[in-house]
């Protein structure tokens, strides 16, 4: 019986000839370095929780300090890790839980023959009628704040269905390693609710699917099929340019380069010409076409004015002088307005931004479709 986790079902959703290579033809996928980074560090953390709850004890410093990681990026982040957590108060703890359901959503054995969706919890625990599911993230980034999107909803209910059946809630937290930060959000028996039928409804779709059709699009970087892929193969680019292993092959990729440097600006112009007359063209989950962007006209002076009037620290307020929207909300969170005082700075940033004229201005080139992006009308594309 085929086996679905949701990275799969993601995969697919991505993109069906990319699944279908990985899931049904069993092409290895290439992994990048930060997928090879998350893995490492994954590891080690795993294996220093099982130390720590074995042993009964909080932290383990000495051993972690014993125990570096090898390239530097794994050692930073892992250091940040071990110099910041303390095991909290918990009841059943499980590290790398692997969970298996059957087609009726029954918990089987991971391994079991009947096994139909499969997912593994990195870090959970209870606290009387409160179960914990801690993610690790490695991300460059971290987000204000997270949704109750499907693959946590997933995690969640796994938990509740197969190891922690009486727990009337989940919190759900993600631990970003690189910051040394949690995002965290409560899921309720509601929020669980719709889980298998949402599972269902995709799996059917895969399982119905018999082209399974390349789709091209911000996620052919990350796909590692590339090399099997026909849309790919298009590019028709020989492999001893794509990677020359010799002088002559690295001359004749630096003058195809120069080439595409030329094409490119030329297959550019000509697109632009394209879409300004009859709009945007939808490649993949991306849209290339016009689209017009805003930016707030700010005024230095009466900017920084009204923040001095308002008791912002002197020092902070001559370092929003570059400004931008970006460049004023990032002085602001420096000046002390982080999370807690969100309240305080949405407020100062809606009341610059309410007297600030806005400057609009149209662009040409690609973004990921989504509400925001799709473009504006526009008199002249008729
Ligand atoms: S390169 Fe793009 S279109 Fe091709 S398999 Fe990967 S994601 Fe799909």
């Amino acid at each position: 019986m085929a086996s679905y986790s949701f990275s799969s079902i993601d995969l697919y959703e991505n993109c069906p000839w990319a699944y279908r290579k990985v899931k049904k033809e069993g092409i290895k996928r290439i992994t990048s370095e930060p997928q090879a980074t998350g893995r490492t560090v994954h590891n080690r953390v795993a294996n220093y929780l099982e130390r720590l709850i074995k042993s009964r004890n909080r932290t383990d410093l000495e051993w972690a300090e014993r125990n570096p990681l090898t390239n530097s990026d794994c050692a930073t982040i892992w250091q940040r890790f071990y110099r910041n957590f303390t095991l909290p108060d918990m009841q059943d703890p499980g590290v790398e839980t692997k969970l298996g359901f059957d087609r009726h959503w029954r918990p089987v054995d991971f391994f079991d023959p009947e096994v139909r969706f499969r997912c593994v919890l990195d870090f959970h625990y209870r606290q009387n009628l409160l179960g914990v599911v801690t993610d690790w993230k490695t991300n460059w980034s971290m987000p204000e704040s997270i949704e109750k999107n499907l693959q946590l909803r997933i995690y969640g209910w796994a938990l509740k269905r197969a190891v922690y059946r009486d727990v009337e809630e989940i919190l759900l937290r993600l631990h970003f390693l690189r910051f040394g930060a949690n995002r965290q959000v409560l899921l309720t028996a509601d929020d669980l609710a719709g889980v298998p039928a949402e599972l269902d409804a995709m799996i059917a779709r895969i399982e119905a699917d018999e082209k399974f059709e390349p789709t091209p699009g911000s996620f052919c970087g990350w796909c590692g099929v590339t090399a099997h892929c026909p849309e790919a193969a298009k590019a028709l680019v020989p492999v001893e340019i794509m990677h020359p292993v010799n002088h002559e092959g690295a001359v004749e990729a630096a003058k195809l380069l120069l080439a595409m440097q030329a094409m490119g600006h030329a297959i550019k112009e000509h697109l632009k010409t394209y879409v300004r007359v009859n709009g945007p063209i939808v490649v993949g989950d991306m849209l290339y076409g016009p689209f017009t962007t805003a930016s707030y006209d700010l005024d230095p002076e009466k900017v920084t004015g009204y923040l001095l009037d308002r008791g912002v620290d002197r020092e902070a307020v001559w370092g929003v002088l570059n400004l931008s929207k970006d460049s004023l909300e990032k002085g602001l969170k420096k000046a002390g307005f982080k999370r807690q005082r969100k309240r305080e700075r949405d407020e100062l940033m809606r009341d610059i931004l309410s007297w600030t004229p806005i400057i609009e201005e149209e662009n040409i080139g690609f973004r990921k479709i989504k509400a925001e992006n799709q473009p504006v009308e526009r008199a002249e594309a008729a």
